[in-house]
């Protein structure tokens, strides 16, 4: 391989010379045989922002040799009859070794100063997510105190409408805490390559009220309509996980749309995909950052605060561990907001345990996210 790579390499260098040669060559009746040393130097500059020091220092050599063998009289002969050619020719190596390595050293100057660069982003990149999940973590927190604590004033413990709000706060703070929890710990065992699929065959309609009923405190300002084909077969899915999944994206659609607004989960066969659709009436997503809502990490910015930007992210490596697809669209006029497809494939075989392990793509396409 390391051989194969070498001998590239070489081929490239001496292509490289024959061009620069004929083009010499070429020139050389109206330049005459000693300017044809300064096209071959321009040459070695060239050849040194690109290759690395063994091709430098060959190609340098060799044209050195090129150009006495061709080009200095008396041609077709490594002699060389005027000493000071002889002086031209050896400082000409000296040079093109020398002006080859130098532009070499710069460009190697150039990649350190980029690679500082990414690794200093990078930092300010992680600084940013974790100041993000810290204040994520306490908000819900200070909530949490704040409530118990006024719930112990004698007077709170009196009223009734009071002490039902501040619960009422408790109960939906303890909520967000623990899907950021959940969410965090997704991340890293996705990272880790820690999750496996529990695979097994689920009526749809179960997975639905699951996920609806787990979120019905948090979907209660929203009016929420469902609707599911009649007479849909059953799907091979890891019951657990997908319902993290279509939790993820019916918070989302009522985080992101106003109070009030409708929020419609559908789900129908056509032919061999099952599809799963979440509508919300919110902003919706412009179509630049349709692709980038599923990285990591990532939030579209001015998004409101309450979120850390891994739903979407887990969601995608979860579909795409059962063989699905995940994406968003517009929707369509006079409709606003988002629509979130899911799409699983209902053919048996796809989901056989005969084909490759599940829980080990899990990892794999988690890794390149
Ligand atoms: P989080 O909601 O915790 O920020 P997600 O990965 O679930 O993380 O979503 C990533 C981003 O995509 C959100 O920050 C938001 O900007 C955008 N987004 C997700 N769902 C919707 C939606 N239904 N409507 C508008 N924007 C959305």
């Amino acid at each position: 391989m390391k051989a194969k790579y070498h001998s590239r390499k070489f081929v490239i260098t001496i292509l490289f010379l024959v061009i620069v040669s004929i083009f010499a060559w070429l020139l050389m009746p109206v330049i005459g045989y000693r300017a044809v040393g300064f096209i071959f130097l321009i040459g070695i500059v060239a050849l040194g922002t690109l290759a690395s020091p063994s091709q430098i220092f060959l190609a340098a050599f060799l044209s050195a040799l090129i150009w006495n063998y061709f080009f200095i009289p008396p041609t077709l002969t490594f002699f060389i009859h005027a000493p000071d050619d002889i002086m031209m020719c050896i400082t000409y190596l000296a040079v093109a070794v020398a002006t080859g390595f130098l532009a070499q050293r710069i460009r190697q100057h150039e990649a350190a100063a980029l690679k500082a660069k990414q690794l200093e982003e990078s930092e300010k990149l992680h600084q940013a997510i974790l100041n993000s999940i810290s204040h994520e973590l306490k908000t819900p927190l200070t909530t949490i105190i704040g409530s118990a604590t006024a719930l112990q004033d004698d007077k709170t413990i009196q009223d009734e409408e009071a002490r039902s709000q501040l619960t009422l706060g408790i109960i939906e703070a303890s909520s967000r805490l623990n899907r950021l929890i959940e969410n965090l710990l997704d991340t890293s065992r996705l990272d880790s390559g820690a999750m496996k699929l529990n695979l097994d065959w689920h009526d749809i309609s179960d997975l639905v009220s699951a996920t609806l009923g787990r979120l019905q405190d948090l979907t209660k300002n929203h009016v929420l309509e469902v609707k599911i084909a009649d007479r849909l077969p059953l799907v091979k899915l890891d019951f657990a996980l997908m319902e993290h999944v279509l939790s993820n994206l019916i918070l989302n659609a009522a985080n992101y749309s106003e109070p009030g607004s409708r929020i419609t989960l559908s789900v129908n066969q056509n032919e061999n995909d099952l599809t799963i659709m979440v509508d919300d009436s919110g902003s919706g997503i412009p179509k630049e950052y349709e692709k980038m809502i599923f990285q990591k990490f990532y939030r579209i910015p001015g998004s409101p605060s309450g979120g850390t930007g891994l739903g979407l992210s887990i969601a995608l490596a979860i579909v795409e561990a059962h063989g699905g697809k995940i994406w968003v669209e517009q929707r369509q006029p006079p409709a606003r907001g988002s629509r979130f497809v899911l799409k699983l494939k209902l053919d048996e075989a796809k989901l056989d345990s005969s084909k490759p392990n599940p829980s080990e793509k899990l990892s794999d396409d988690w890794s390149h996210l």
